[in-house]
């Protein structure tokens, strides 16, 4: 296998004030292309860190570094020199780049109204200058990537794209560097994989994952699948890559797989729960009645664009004065069973439907914590009322997690409701 390793510099993101995206997407890119990752490595803005952990990647056998970050005009960003070094090239000055960075910092600055030549002149200077022999990117923002490799003949290093940090940059400026020579060379030496992902909920990932052993024997060409599953918002990911030759196998797993869990695999061409109710609502009308998510629901409904064609609105009725006065759930009702109960969330989905005159309805009422919760109905206990025309369901869950992650889980659960 062809190894790459992705190295994401920047004290803001050592620090933890910027939160890394480059690093998965890179990953996910040349996992796509058919590379195998080796790692991905963050360090600050120190030139010798970031020699040191390219070393390291060429150390593991890596044909390929992709870096991201430090490329800016000022002291601090040190990535370009620090790749020159290793590549053992000097710096030197590529005067049509200066160019094409100086008109584009003149146009910026012109539209902000301030213009200081020689600042500009300064700046850009630096930017222009690149390691001897480097393939430059042109430019999306102000820096241009960098396609370098090593000087010495003879000594096998890694191939390093150099790549500025903000990600509107630097996924455009990642296609562009497929498309020279260097790059080109190593693809040929790769096996793209073909990624299929598989959505299920309501299922541990442990027992997936035993049924995925089961299954493992009795499909031909199983063993050429890479197979992932991963946890997010209550729901689990199983993520095939395979190659061409494999794609066989993977239809005989998710095959097999929608099989055995009918109920719980709800995507299985890696469409997204948001996407699938969206189109499930299409040509109807919904609302929803919130208490412990909090308007949660309708958010996620209204993220989409085209949501005015099927959502009328949600209630937020967290206090229980608001589920009598909007909703029309009866004292009687909340005194017998406590606002967290079968009773509440049906008569909540039933409540707003008639207040908001949507056809369908769902409704969430929980104990997000970390108070509030009892022997009978700990932290973390969410009731999911549906109403459809004709009649009200409602069906309980013990989610696990904080409140954020409570509240989310039990977002994803309303949601997943719609979807039945
Ligand atoms: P610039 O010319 O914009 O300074 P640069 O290559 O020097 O580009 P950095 O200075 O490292 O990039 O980062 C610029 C900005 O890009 C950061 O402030 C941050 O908003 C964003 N950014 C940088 N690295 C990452 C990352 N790994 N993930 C997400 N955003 C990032
Ligand atoms: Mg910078």
């Amino acid at each position: 296998a062809v190894r790459a390793g992705v190295l994401v510099t920047g004290d803001e993101v050592l620090e933890g004030s910027t939160v890394d995206r480059n690093g998965p997407w890179l990953a996910q890119r040349l996992l796509d292309l058919g590379f195998e990752v080796a790692g991905i490595a963050i360090c600050g803005d120190r030139l010798e860190d970031i020699i040191s952990e390219l070393d390291y990647f060429a150390a593991r056998g890596c044909a390929l570094v992709v870096t991201s970050g430090g490329l800016g005009p000022t002291d601090d960003d040190r990535t370009v020199e620090a790749v020159a070094r290793f590549c053992q090239r000097p710096l030197s000055l590529d005067s049509d780049l200066e160019q094409k960075i100086a008109e584009r910092l003149r146009a910026a600055a012109k539209r902000w109204r301030r213009f200081d030549e020689t600042a500009l002149q300064r700046s850009n200077r630096k930017q222009a200058l690149v390691p001897q022999g480097a393939t430059t990117l042109d430019p999306v923002g102000t820096a241009p990537g960098l396609v370098v490799s090593v000087a010495e003949t003879g000594r096998s290093s890694p191939v390093v794209v150099v790549l500025p940090g903000p990600p509107r940059e630097l996924k455009p400026l990642f296609e562009r560097a497929l498309e020279t020579p260097p790059l080109r060379a190593l693809l040929t030496r790769t096996r793209p994989l073909s990624r299929r992902t598989l959505r299920f909920f309501g299922i541990p990932e442990s027992q997936l994952a035993a049924a995925v052993r089961e299954l493992a024997d009795a499909i031909d060409g199983y063993q050429q699948l890479r197979i992932g599953s991963y946890v997010h918002r209550g729901e689990l990911d199983l993520v095939i890559r395979y190659p061409t030759s494999a794609e066989g196998a993977a239809e005989a797993l998710a095959e097999a797989l929608a099989e055995r869990f009918p109920r719980q695999l709800f995507s299985r061409d890696g469409r997204t729960l948001d996407e699938l109710v969206a189109e499930a609502l299409a040509g109807r009308s919904v609302a929803t009645a919130e208490s412990c998510t909090g308007g949660l629901v309708g958010a996620r409904l209204t993220a989409r664009p085209g949501s005015s064609a099927y959502f009328r609105g949600a209630i937020v009725a967290y206090d229980n004065a608001v589920k009598v006065r909007e909703l029309g759930v009866s004292e009687a009702t909340l005194a017998a069973h406590g606002a967290v109960s079968q009773e509440v969330a049906e008569a909540m989905a039933q409540g707003v439907a008639r207040a908001l005159a949507a056809e369908l309805a769902v409704s969430v009422t929980g104990i997000a914590g970390p108070e509030g919760g009892t022997p009978e109905k700990p932290v973390g206990t969410v009731w999911i009322g549906g109403w459809d025309g004709a009649g009200a369901c409602a069906a309980r869950l013990w989610l696990p997690g904080d409140r954020a992650e409570v509240r989310e889980r039990a977002t994803t659960a309303a949601l997943h409701l719609l979807l039945a």
